[in-house]
């Protein structure tokens, strides 16, 4: 059993900002080519400025839900673009799951997946298919539950929502947008990974490395 206290979620965040600016190049390409080629900055300048405000926390004074809170409106403020409010909501989600703990178990940090994932699809209210993050982060969040359920703990739990973002973001390139600036493409989004699925495969893999190694 996992036991996350406030100071490693602050480090999920540092984990996050680390895996984004190595990422930034490649989303921004993917953005180019369907988007406005602006979704790895926006990712990088989202999760560096949330990772700072949450380092500038007394992690032994405060708690998660503080936290998530505080990386979510820092979030905010730094994003203009549609990514923006979408992880502001989700981190908002995650941090109301944690309300009132100290430190996470398993089940709390998988609930807490569960409710970021929940966030993005009540802010952006983006179906399975419609070529979306919700397409890796839906199937994640469903496969992480399901691992859980069946006895693995975070690491395999969350090993399994890498595997399920992974192949939801691989079935984007097969959808034609129909949310967001690439909707504007119509069938010529066909062909193309979304960055914003590819994006969450990455923050989903740093969360797991961050929570579990
Ligand atoms: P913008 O489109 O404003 O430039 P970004 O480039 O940061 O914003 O993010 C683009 C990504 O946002 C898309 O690839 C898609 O995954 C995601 N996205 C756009 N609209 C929605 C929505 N309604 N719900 C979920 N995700 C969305
Ligand atoms: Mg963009």
């Amino acid at each position: 059993m996992t036991t996350i206290d406030t100071a490693r979620l602050a480090s999920m965040f540092a984990a996050i900002a680390d895996a984004m600016s190595a990422d930034r190049d490649r989303l921004c390409a993917l953005d180019g080519i369907i988007g406005d080629a602006d979704h790895g900055i926006a990712m990088e300048l989202g999760f560096s400025a949330a990772r700072d405000a949450v380092a500038a926390l007394d992690t032994g004074a405060t708690n998660p839900t503080t936290l998530l809170n505080t990386a979510a409106k820092s979030f905010l403020n730094a994003v203009g673009a549609s990514s923006g409010p979408l992880y502001a909501t989700a981190f908002m989600r995650g941090a109301a799951a944690v309300k009132g703990k100290a430190t996470l178990d398993d089940a709390d940090a998988v609930a807490m997946f569960q409710a970021i994932a929940k966030g993005i699809q009540d802010r952006g209210k983006a179906e399975p298919g419609e070529k979306t993050m919700m397409d890796a982060w839906a199937p994640a969040a469903q496969a992480a539950g399901e691992a859980l359920a069946s006895g693995k703990g975070l690491a395999g739990s969350l090993e399994a929502a890498v595997q399920a973002a992974k192949a939801g973001a691989e079935a984007t390139k097969a959808m034609i947008a129909t949310k967001g600036r690439a909707s504007r493409l119509g069938e010529r989004s066909l062909g193309h990974m979304d960055p914003g699925a590819a994006s969450a495969v990455t923050v989903i893999e740093a969360m797991r490395v961050a929570l579990t190694d």
